[in-house]
């Protein structure tokens, strides 16, 4: 388990389902976690790449393509999104030539519990 310090300015209730949402370790789309905790996205997104930035969670993005609804590959974070083209489309096999038709999702991947805490003992 890691404990960290709470994003500032969450009230109790928000604070409290944020660590509903990360006490067993998962994967964690910020959309999800805003939705969860009531946070606005934009800060559920900063969360998620303190997370990462701080060692805490892996990120990566999940690619879609317009042949299929469910996301067609992943990739990590550092790799960044699509850049060559053409790009092999793994679901339906055909040859992307126009970055318009992929999208992306980013989610983060735990492997322990998190704890935010308003103090961090010993910090
Ligand atoms: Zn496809």
């Amino acid at each position: 388990m890691t404990n960290i310090q709470a994003p500032i300015g969450l009230d109790n209730r928000t604070l409290e389902r944020l660590n509903d949402c990360f006490r067993s370790p998962c994967d964690r789309m910020p959309h999800q976690i805003a939705a969860w905790t009531g946070m606005r996205l934009s800060d559920a997104t900063t969360l998620v790449h303190m997370l990462y930035a701080g060692g805490l969670a892996r990120l990566y993005y999940r690619v879609f393509h317009t042949c299929v609804e469910h996301p067609v590959d992943e990739r990590r974070f550092e790799d960044g999104k699509v850049k060559e083209l053409p790009w092999t489309c793994p679901e339906c096999e055909e040859d992307v030539h126009d970055l318009s038709e992929l999208w992306y999702d980013k989610f983060i991947l735990t492997e322990e519990p998190i704890v935010f805490e308003r103090e961090v003992s010993g910090s």
